[in-house]
């Protein structure tokens, strides 16, 4: 196991009175401007915290959304900077560029323990460019930022799987650390893939297999069961030869599933499919859900969540597993009539606390979920940040932010 730099006492020692910037994953989801899940702010406090309470001129540089690469006011971080504030219980003045005038001028502004969020770091086309140059360039003024004795913290983990501007190239200018966010959640995936407590249990759903081949590739090699929900779970009840009616499938992927079910059998994994499934005549009906077999799912229905019966099977599975990850929600849980099977796993977790059991929710969507459905996200033994990274390092995929951070 590698040994983190986190955010050592040493290096806490040495910020005072220096800008530190720090790259924050605060990617919340906005309704008309307005957050409707400050998980993301949440989690970032505690560094940002760590840093201005050792005495640190903290520089906080973060994305929201996608614009494309110009300013965008839809795509502003002026709301998450009020959140911020009121996380924080402190100000945070707020650079209306990412390395202009305005940043400049706010950077300048700070006095040792305060806070300045920058705009959105997308706003500047140099962030995410593959071209080399473009991006170095844009890195040189951020870096620029924390001048001459700044440093660099690196605690957006659902960003590292990047190799942004903000991300990767800064590391290689400043001196660098793993912020306390990254460093916990690089530790609990390592413990997902090095030697994990056995039963190991897997949930999979969500809504595409094709989006999560590679971590049941690796995974299956490393886990005792699978249990899969979600709009995928058709492709696999399809492959194993039932109809699955106006369900999503992904044909493309049915011989890809079948050298799943081969390779589970040589390796004595169990794969366990959904017994019931709940099923509506159209998308998001919720006026006709209803519970069939899935041996039976009618032509013209299509299913939307796992059935009763096939959530009480999960929750069996569960109760004994030393290790869990949970990825993707098990049915269209947006939607109270389509939410049981989402709850039922959520609740089998939530209640299977110990001190040797790891139980971990990755995915986007599958924490938004579990905050949405009134879980108490301590209840948790650890809820990822990042969907997309902590799945590329359950595929066994290298971070280019985790790398940089390690080389020098
Ligand atoms: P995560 O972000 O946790 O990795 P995904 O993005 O893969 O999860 O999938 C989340 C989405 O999958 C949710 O919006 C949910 O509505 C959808 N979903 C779950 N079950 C089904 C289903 N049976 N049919 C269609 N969509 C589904
Ligand atoms: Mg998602």
């Amino acid at each position: 196991m590698t040994d983190f730099k986190g955010l050592s006492p040493e290096f806490l020692g040495g910020v005072r009175g220096k800008r530190v910037l720090v790259r924050s994953d605060l990617n919340v989801p906005l309704d008309d401007g307005r957050i409707t899940d400050d998980g993301r702010i949440r989690a970032s406090v505690p560094t940002i915290k760590a840093l201005a309470d050792a005495g640190a001129r903290v520089v906080v540089t973060a994305h929201l959304g996608r614009p494309a690469g110009a300013p965008d006011p839809a795509y502003s971080l002026a709301p998450v900077a009020a959140r911020l504030g009121e996380l924080l219980d402190a100000p945070v003045a707020f650079a209306t560029d990412t390395v202009g005038a305005s940043a400049q001028e706010t950077v300048a502004g700070l006095a040792d323990g305060q806070v300045a969020l920058l705009e959105n770091v997308r706003f500047n086309a140099g962030e995410t460019s593959k071209d080399d140059a473009e991006r170095g360039a844009f890195a040189d003024r951020l870096a620029a930022l924390a001048g001459a004795d700044g440093a660099f913290v690196s605690d957006g983990f659902g960003v590292v799987h990047r190799k942004q501007a903000s991300v990767y190239d800064v590391a290689q200018r400043l001196p660098h650390a793993m912020g306390g966010l990254v460093a916990a959640e690089v530790e609990v995936l390592r413990r997902l893939t090095v030697d994990p407590a056995r039963p190991y249990v897997v949930v999979l759903g969500g809504s595409k297999v094709s989006d999560k081949l590679g971590v049941i590739d690796n995974l299956l090699g490393k886990a005792d069961k699978l249990l899969i929900g979600g709009g995928m779970v058709f492709t696999f009840l399809k492959a194993a030869g039932l109809e699955v009616g106006n369900s999503l499938l992904e044909e493309d992927q049915l011989d890809t599933v079948r050298t799943y079910q081969e390779r589970a059998k040589e390796l004595g994994v169990e794969i366990v499919l959904p017994t019931d499934i709940v099923v509506a005549d159209s998308f998001g009906d919720e006026s006709s859900a209803r519970v069939v077999p899935a041996a039976g799912i009618p032509a013209d229905s299509l299913g939307l969540d796992i059935g009763p019966e096939s959530g009480a099977a999960f929750a069996a599975a569960l109760a004994d597993a030393r290790t869990v990850f949970w990825n993707g929600p098990m049915g269209v849980f947006e939607q109270p009539a389509f939410a049981g099977g989402t709850r039922v796993v959520a609740a089998a977790l939530a209640a299977h606390r110990g001190a040797d059991v790891l139980t971990v929710v990755g995915g986007g969507d599958s924490a938004a979920a579990v905050r949405a459905l009134g879980f108490d996200e301590a209840a948790f033994g650890h809820i990822s940040t990042g969907g997309g990274a902590s799945l590329e390092f359950l595929e066994g995929r290298e971070l280019p932010g985790i790398t940089v951070l390690e080389e020098s």
